[in-house]
């Protein structure tokens, strides 16, 4: 009786049912095979993907979006974002970016990056970290409550390292202040203590800095951060670079090793074995030299470019999982986040990747990495209705990622070219 009353009550909460919009596409990319299916048409009702076929299945009241000329994918996915923060440009010290600006202007920046970014086409970001005082959870929030359209986020928190944060040099005058944006934790039990603390204040995935200073994690501290994060339904990713504390970390069983610019061989072989994903952050020589070299990796910006180029090859060569992961922090003048996200393309074409693969670690990798593929980075009935459009075709021509005009997000139409 009580089950039936129940039921009643939330007949009659139920808002009307939503318009159908269906969605009248050319060519429809499936980025987990590579296929593309000719004339179809995908149908969205309360945020999600009802049904993908034939024309001949539009309902008579259903809004129709015309897309016939367009190439159509699932929203893309970037696994290394900071869209909270921005290096100060010039010779101010990566430091200075999370001294001089208070978690509330994080907060707006990050609002301005996603909105940014979201019309180009990223619909979901993985912010791994550096958010001020968990400016990613608001901003999270703030999505959730429907205040702005924004991408599918998932954040990070405070970034959990041994003592120092990403600090480096700093005098011990000024103190710990790296405490705004990172937890030093030097101890398993300080490792689970770290991790409580962010999955408290919002945290969905547990990112961890093995290898900023001459002391690294060992592997028993990224396997205890690992079981710690996976009991509560969270991944682990690891800044790494290489050398003994990459092994640390692949062994130790994290989910994802972020940069890995100097893996070997040997440490990919091992990667692809365990399953482990690499978020390579393959940046462009460009961007290097605009960065501000907060240690030596970052030193030589032509160098380090060609090592992404090469390290990207073999990690695809030998079959490592990769996940799309751009890590942009640097503002150029009259460029989008979003533009320079995209430049990374290129790298992932100079290290000879196809197309069809680029595409699949900007969808089904990212949301398998991100522990979302049974709801977002496919086209599929039961998906949410994450959406990209462009007027040519991806697998030819990567750039046309550039000409998204149409972008849909939880089944709303935030962009479109009409
Ligand atoms: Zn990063």
């Amino acid at each position: 009786m009580l089950r039936k009353l129940l039921s009643l009550v939330l007949f009659f909460a139920l808002p009307a049912a939503a318009q159908t919009i269906a969605l009248r596409v050319g060519h429809v990319i499936n980025p987990a095979t590579g296929v593309v299916a000719k004339d179809q048409v995908i149908l969205v009702e309360n945020g999600k993907i009802t049904a993908v076929g034939a024309p001949s299945a539009i309902p008579k009241d259903a809004r129709v979006v015309d897309l016939s000329n367009e190439w159509v994918m699932p929203g893309l996915i970037d696994a290394h974002t900071h869209l909270t923060l921005s290096e100060i440009p010039g010779k101010a010290p990566f430091e200075a970016s999370y001294l001089k600006e208070g978690t509330a202007l994080r907060g707006l920046r990050g609002l301005h990056n996603a909105q940014a970014i979201l019309q180009a086409g990223f619909t979901t970001v993985r912010e791994v970290g550096n958010e001020a005082n968990y400016a990613c959870s608001d901003l999270k929030q703030a999505f959730k409550q429907g205040w702005f359209d924004g991408p599918t986020m998932q954040c990070a928190g405070k970034i959990i390292a041994p003592f120092g944060g990403q600090a480096v040099r700093m005098p011990p005058e000024q103190g710990e202040f790296w405490k705004w944006e990172y937890i030093d934790a030097d101890s398993p039990d300080e490792i689970r203590r770290a991790i409580h603390e962010n999955i408290f204040y919002g945290a969905d995935v547990i990112k961890l800095v093995a290898d900023n200073s001459a002391f690294h994690y060992s592997e028993n501290d990224i396997r205890v951060a690992v079981e710690e994060a996976h009991a509560a339904g969270r991944p682990v990713a690891v800044h790494v670079y290489g050398g003994p504390a990459a092994d640390n970390v692949i062994r130790g069983g994290a989910d994802s090793l972020e940069h890995g610019f100097g893996l070997t061989d040997d440490q990919l072989r091992l990667m692809k074995e365990k399953g482990t994903f690499l978020v390579g952050t393959d940046f462009p020589a460009s961007h290097l030299a605009g960065l501000n070299p907060s240690n030596d990796t970052l030193a030589d910006a032509d160098a380090l470019g060609k090592k992404i180029i090469d390290r990207l090859g073999r990690a695809y060569r030998i079959g490592v999982k990769m996940a799309f992961g751009s890590d942009t922090v640097s503002e150029m003048p009259g460029r989008t986040r979003a533009d320079l996200m995209l430049d990374y393309l290129a790298v992932w074409r100079a290290a000879g990747v196809p197309p069809a693969e680029i595409l699949k670690a900007m969808t089904t990798n990212g949301a398998e990495l991100l522990r979302i593929n049974n709801e977002r980075g496919s086209i599929a009935a039961g998906q949410f209705a994450d959406i990209i459009a462009m007027p040519s075709d991806p697998l030819q021509d990567l750039e046309s990622l550039r000409k998204v005009n149409f972008v849909m997000k939880n089944g709303k139409i935030v962009r479109s070219p009409n």
